[in-house]
């Protein structure tokens, strides 16, 4: 798009860099990105969507120039221990970059998740979104930033809802489950307490700190027991007393039965954001592989201008 240009960079042995930024005016902001050696070109800011590893704020997280919601820079503190070393913001509020307004919303994918939004001097709505369970918060844009975990056309298990009937089905009988500790643990977390249940919730330890950090849950949550039903990271299941477990995913190569509760939105869903965002450009930048390169095609089929992180040719090392 006129006036927005995505830039990808180089290592010093000529491989692409986990790195996305979009040069627009006289800014630089990079998205989801591993923090810029010295020797390079240094960004305005790092916008950081969230605290999952494959969005690389583990990296950014270092440097000054890092923005991120406060659940998320929270998150990342306790999941690598180290310290957050950039601004933070409430999701839903604006923080200023130099003289840009970024406007922030909620994409209810982890606590925290946050899509960023700003303007061009020419009047170029940019909308990055990181990953997406809800989109319904998010404004319309020109150029769409946006993920695609589930956007293969092609693949049926990129078509799928969450199964919340078996989840309560399965609380009822006393089992435990397997969940990622952040995210989809606090998300299981706050379906058990949806319904009533005000009694110990046991989980691993690092679930249960980024849980208690992140949810300021009153009610009680233990180490892993016996007693109580269980949400542990998948690796920890076998810890737990008992044979009635499950894991919670939207992947089906697990080792556990498992139900489908996914924190993202199906290929259904993403075709909906963006029918809903309604931009004139759309780069899928996320994740790697050729999820992104399909949905791409799948929406120049459509009659969208799209391309994925594969097609950005302008680098710099
Ligand atoms: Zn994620």
């Amino acid at each position: 798009m006129e006036g927005v240009e995505p830039i990808r960079r180089k290592n010093g042995r000529g491989y692409m860099s986990p790195h996305l930024s979009i040069k627009f005016d006289s800014h630089l902001f990079s998205i989801d990105t591993s923090k810029s050696p010295k020797n390079c070109i240094q960004p305005d800011a790092y916008l950081i969507t969230h605290a999952h590893s494959d969005h690389y704020g583990k990296s950014a997280m270092l440097s000054s120039s890092s923005i991120a919601s406060a659940e998320t820079a929270r998150a990342l503190e306790i999941r690598y221990n180290r310290k957050y070393r950039g601004r933070t913001f409430a999701v839903g509020e604006s923080i200023q970059v130099g003289e840009v307004e970024v406007k922030t919303f909620n994409t209810g994918h982890t606590i925290g998740s946050t899509a960023f939004y700003w303007e061009t001097e020419v009047g170029a709505r940019i909308l990055i979104t990181g990953d997406v369970k809800d989109y319904s918060a998010l404004p319309k844009c020109d150029f769409l930033v946006m993920e695609a975990n589930y956007g293969d056309p092609w693949d049926a298990s990129c078509i799928f809802e969450d199964d919340l009937a078996s989840f309560y089905e399965a609380f009822e009988s006393g089992a435990s489950f397997g969940a990622y500790a952040f995210g989809k643990a606090q998300r299981a977390v706050a379906l058990i307490r949806a319904i009533g249940y005000q009694g110990e919730i046991g989980m691993d330890s690092q679930s249960l700190a980024l849980t208690r950090e992140l949810m300021n849950e009153s009610e009680p949550l233990t180490e892993i027991s016996g007693n109580c039903p269980n949400v542990v990271s998948p690796w920890n299941l076998g810890q737990v007393p008992g044979f009635n477990k499950f894991i919670l995913t939207g992947r089906n190569d697990v080792t556990y039965p498992a139900i489908r509760l996914s924190d993202h939105l199906d290929f259904r869903g993403l075709m909906h954001m963006v029918e809903r965002i309604s931009p004139r450009e759309v780069l899928i930048y996320h994740p790697e592989g050729n999820r992104a390169r399909l949905l791409a095609h799948h929406l120049k089929q459509c009659g969208i201008e799209a391309s994925s992180l594969g097609d950005v040719e302008n680098f710099f090392l």
